[in-house]
């Protein structure tokens, strides 16, 4: 308690950001702006995402996979861009100024931050009940950033990870707020992946991609009506992890890995002639990659069972704040 906002700033983050070090920034923290010196013959990726106590994690969490899991968000909307993450910006809103939080937050948030060489230039901060906005800035080449709108008829669906996981580890982490949430499902929600690397091996592969926040019928209805196409999905090749079926059940773990959201894998189309490709990609990446189903003429996400039938498809909306 007690610590100054300039001392803050100074002891959590300053010292943090010095744990990267990148060629193209000129001036990190301290002064009105940072400046940037973009390298030529790229595109910059812009995201922003903001995460507040009670709703987009309980207030109980640790305040280190708070400042890993704020990061990861961003880090994963530029993977499904195609994007090589460069800087962030952080806005913070505190309660109070507490030491040991604010330690263990800038230990997740810096230790994802090294592990992708990702800057953090510059933020924000302010009392009031914790809030926590991340920008973001990532570099494609000129032209090749992966769009929702490119998928093409025919395309084939894939969808990285276990979906799902997240949702159900959340499940968990409410149910028994008393246990040490060290299970590979709590896991999948505290600490989400970006999939930064699979994001940059797609380009010049996949036609779409979109990350998977609200729900991975969603996310990938967005890919179908930027594209203008319909999405055909296969229940039976969802890929179920073995901890998820064995806390909630098939049917279950289903419905979790079709509609809960904040799982942060990719979902992207390609053509089928790419598959041999990604299939080496998943083997390099050591990351599973399924494929789910293929894009259609029409419009609309559909899913159906082995025998071929319909499925009536009941949450398939995602998490809307309004
Ligand atoms: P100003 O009033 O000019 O906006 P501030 O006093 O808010 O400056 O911030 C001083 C410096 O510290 C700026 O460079 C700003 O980007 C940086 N900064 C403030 N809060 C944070 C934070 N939470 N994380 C990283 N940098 C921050
Ligand atoms: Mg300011």
């Amino acid at each position: 308690m007690g610590l100054s906002e300039f001392d803050l700033i100074q002891n959590y983050f300053v010292e943090g950001a010095q744990r990267v070090n990148r060629q193209d920034l000129i001036l990190g923290i301290g002064d009105d702006c940072a400046i940037v010196l973009p390298k030529t013959q790229h595109e910059l990726a812009v995201t922003m995402d903001t995460l507040i106590a009670g709703v987009h994690f309980p207030k109980a969490t640790d305040p280190y996979d708070i400042g890993y899991r704020c990061l990861a968000v961003n880090l994963s909307d530029l993977a499904a861009m195609g994007a090589e993450p460069a800087w962030f910006t952080l806005a913070l809103t505190l309660p109070d100024t507490d030491d040991d939080w604010l330690r263990e937050f800038s230990q997740g948030l810096f230790d994802l931050a090294e592990q992708y060489n990702v800057a953090l230039i510059g933020g924000d901060t302010t009392r009031g009940s914790l809030t926590i906005s991340i920008q973001a800035q990532g570099y494609v080449p000129q032209g090749e950033a992966m769009r929702r709108s490119g998928a093409r008829s025919g395309d084939l669906i894939y969808i990285t990870g276990w979906p799902g996981n997240s949702a159900g580890g959340l499940q968990l982490i409410q149910e028994n707020a008393d246990t040490d949430n060290q299970g590979e499902l709590q896991f999948g929600f505290l600490r989400p992946q970006p999939r930064v690397l699979l994001g940059e091996c797609l380009r010049g592969i996949a036609t779409a991609a979109i990350d998977v926040s609200d729900g991975l019928l969603a996310d990938l209805g967005h890919i179908a009506q930027a594209s203008g196409l319909a999405a055909r999905v296969e229940q039976l090749d969802i890929p179920l992890s073995k901890a998820l079926v064995a806390a909630f059940g098939v049917p279950v773990a289903l419905d979790l890995a079709l509609t809960g959201g904040d799982d942060y894998e990719i979902c992207f189309c390609a053509p089928a002639d790419k598959s041999t490709s990604i299939r080496e990609i998943a083997r390099r990446l050591e990351l599973p990659i399924t494929c789910i189903g293929r894009m259609q003429d029409g419009a609309g996400v559909s899913l159906y069972d082995d025998r071929g039938e319909l499925v009536p498809i009941l949450k398939a909306k995602g998490y809307q704040h309004f």
